[in-house]
């Protein structure tokens, strides 16, 4: 089956080697976003079954953006991904009703939580 993914990371190498993962566990890319601003337009048109959102990006940052999908469709599944520090961002993750906080490197806790 394979779920519908927004991938949204501002660092091309990294959203191209996060999509690689998810399109070989045989998901499908419907769009990719480097900016917040984007994947609030992004997931509005495309409504994807999962967003995987980077935190830090130039303009409007991941946690942010996550908040205004989430006040769009309450139902929204959003997957944050950060870099190396992500155990400071867990209060502000699971306030903000995302389904998980991951390492962006830790590929196999990714692909668990996208499910299948
Ligand atoms: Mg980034």
């Amino acid at each position: 089956m394979g779920k519908r993914i927004l991938v949204v990371e501002d660092s091309t190498m990294m959203r191209r080697v996060i999509m690689k993962v998810l399109k070989e566990a045989g998901h499908e890319i419907v769009g990719e976003a480097s900016s917040g601003t984007d994947a609030i337009n992004m997931y509005q048109e495309l409504k994807p079954d999962i967003v995987t959102m980077d935190i830090t990006m130039r303009g409007m940052d991941g946690l942010t953006a996550s908040k205004e999908i989430m006040a769009l469709d309450s139902e929204a599944k959003i997957l944050i991904l950060s870099n190396l520090d992500e155990e400071k961002y867990r209060d502000e993750v699971n306030n903000i009703g995302a389904i998980g906080l991951v390492n962006k490197h830790q590929t196999d806790q990714i692909l668990e939580l996208v499910g299948n």
